[in-house]
């Protein structure tokens, strides 16, 4: 949107400033946060693996599932640590319809994305788009659950036993999703997570990877401090680590995490039920997920009826997001692209909502209203 939202006033038309994100960060309460600050002044150690940076990695265990789980600068460095430690060459094959790091992260480690398509009717990749996309020079799947609602990962994991594939989760949307009795962020051989200000749960900025597999959570633990301990040096690594005002943040708004998912929870269904009967694409949560509702994308009939809806909306002072846009086998500065129809169509069509946790019920019926009355 280039324009500023207007709004009519007896004949005469003034701006709105926007006051109705598509997300807020959620602040804690600043007490609780200053008072970890307190001990980390009194300690005088303020990165380097600090007491705090590993009392949250402890408390993040079991929100992940895995044995281990190592916090990071940003979930844009786990996914390229997990991509390196796993010495991965060649193709991975990835899925056009998410946030853009997932492409570059790939594009970074000097691996070629090819680009298998979502499934029609949902927003996550296709597992018999991934088989078919399998060649000689295939090493890995990186998969996104999008929005935070689960890839086929029975299917997924299924077709890398069957090609000797490995496994990486684009999970930046997924903390707090529980699938089948497990953590989401449980699956695939390594689990990236993002905690920017942006997601469900956050460190302001910040993010995870996690893995069973004993060895290769050392080789990431190693590359995310240089590769060396002390004056022995064992591989070529990089600065990923986070800092204690990173981890305060994030241990001060794990203590309000369940507070934040049952909120989301309300938010999710008022828009859910609100919008039931307007001819618009809502996501559905697979049986036997139990959802973290950390978003509300709306898929509408045409690209115009979404610049009609971003155009409402703007008048009312919301500004939503085309999220995710363009499909991201359309990158200008892919060499390879290839087709995939159905994300290309879906990414021209989908919308997120405001959905964050000071977000007033009024504000959604606002929402609904303006959506309803341009769809229709
Ligand atoms: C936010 C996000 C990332 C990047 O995480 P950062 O912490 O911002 O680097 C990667 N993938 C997806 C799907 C995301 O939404």
């Amino acid at each position: 949107m280039s324009e500023r939202p207007v709004e009519e006033v007896g004949g005469s038309v003034r701006p709105v400033a926007p006051s109705v994100f598509v997300t807020r960060t959620y602040m804690p309460p600043i007490g609780e946060y200053t008072e970890l600050l307190r001990g980390v002044w009194e300690r005088g150690q303020v990165t380097n693996n600090g007491p705090l940076c590993q009392e949250l990695e402890k408390a993040l265990l079991p929100y992940h599932g895995t044995r281990h789980v190592l916090l990071m600068g940003n979930g844009t460095i786990t996914l390229q640590l997990a991509i390196r430690a796993l010495d991965l060459t060649g193709e991975v094959i990835t899925t056009p319809f998410s946030y853009v790091a997932s492409t570059t992260a790939v594009l970074w480690e000097r691996c070629v994305p090819v680009f298998a398509d979502i499934a029609p009717d949902g927003f996550n990749i296709d597992p018999a788009a991934i088989e078919a996309a399998i060649t000689s020079r295939t090493c890995a799947i990186l998969a996104t659950h999008v929005y935070g609602l689960p890839c086929d990962v029975e299917a997924i994991e299924r077709i890398a036993g069957r090609h000797g594939l490995k496994v990486i989760y684009d999970a930046a949307h997924a903390f707090g999703t529980v699938h089948r009795g497990r953590p989401l962020l449980s699956y695939g051989d390594v689990s990236s997570c993002s905690f920017h200000a942006t997601k469900i749960f956050h460190t302001v900025e910040g993010g995870s990877v996690a893995c069973n597999d004993d060895a290769l959570h050392e080789r990431m633990r190693l590359m995310r401090s240089f590769g060396h301990v002390g004056d022995v040096h064992h591989v070529a690594g990089i600065n990923g680590k986070n800092s204690e005002m990173h981890a305060a943040m994030g241990l001060v708004v794990l203590r309000h995490f369940e507070g934040i998912l049952e909120r989301r929870r309300v938010q999710w269904g008022r828009y859910d039920a609100l919008l039931a009967d307007v001819p618009v694409r809502r996501a559905t949560v697979p049986a036997g997920t139990v959802y973290n509702h950390a978003y509300f994308p709306i898929v509408l009939p045409s690209e115009p009826a979404l610049m009609a809806v971003v155009e409402a909306l703007a008048g009312i002072g919301v500004l939503p997001r085309r999220y995710f846009y363009p499909s991201l086998n359309t990158l200008p500065y892919l060499t390879r692209k290839g087709q995939c129809p159905v994300a290309e169509d879906v990414a021209v069509r989908v919308l997120c909502l405001p959905l964050y946790h000071d977000l007033e019920e009024a504000w959604i019926d606002r929402i609904c209203e303006v959506v309803s009355r341009t769809v229709r």
